[in-house]
């Protein structure tokens, strides 16, 4: 199976401070799958390091603002649709993205105050790839979904990944 996968989950300093996220977990999946790497936020133009980002809701539009107060809404969409693209070209029907990300959380995001603050929703580029039939799964996700997997079928945790999500 090829899957999609947060570039910083791979080990690509692409975070806003520069740095990566690197996922064990995710990372050994790549002994069975083909792991693919993208980075909306890269995609849409936007270099490391850079301020955080985070999704507000302003006059009943949702819009991706920095920390300095600039609104990097199109950037965000720009690169979500790249995204899409690149997971099509691929052939992805799994993508396992970064958790908590204004582009790629998936359930949980910060709540656009900055102070820490999650609140259910999902990252600009995980809400188009739901919204196309793409099924996404953060890291955390992942690890849940092989716990169970390994319990039920000890051995082979990796292939029912699909079945699990
Ligand atoms: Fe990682 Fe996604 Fe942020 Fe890129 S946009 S750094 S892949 S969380």
């Amino acid at each position: 199976m090829k899957i999609a996968v947060s570039a910083c989950l791979l080990g690509v300093g692409c975070r806003y401070d520069g740095a990566a996220k690197p996922c064990e977990e995710v990372l050994a999946l790549g002994e069975e799958h083909v792991l693919i790497p993208v980075c909306p936020e890269t995609d849409g133009g936007i270099r490391a390091p850079h301020p955080p980002n985070e999704i507000a809701t302003f006059e009943r539009a949702l819009r991706v603002m920095d920390a300095e107060g600039a609104d990097n809404t199109d950037a965000f969409l720009a690169g979500a649709q790249k995204t899409l693209e690149r997971v099509r070209e691929e052939d992805c029907t799994l993508a396992i993205f970064k958790a908590k990300s204004p582009s790629c959380g998936n359930g949980r995001i910060y709540d656009g105050t900055f102070t820490g603050r999650l609140v259910p929703g999902y990252g600009v580029a995980a809400r188009l790839l739901r919204s196309e039939g793409i099924r996404v799964l953060d890291e955390q996700q992942v690890r849940v979904c092989l716990a169970v997997s390994a319990a039920r079928h000890p051995g082979m945790p990796a292939a029912l990944l699909a079945e699990a999500s």
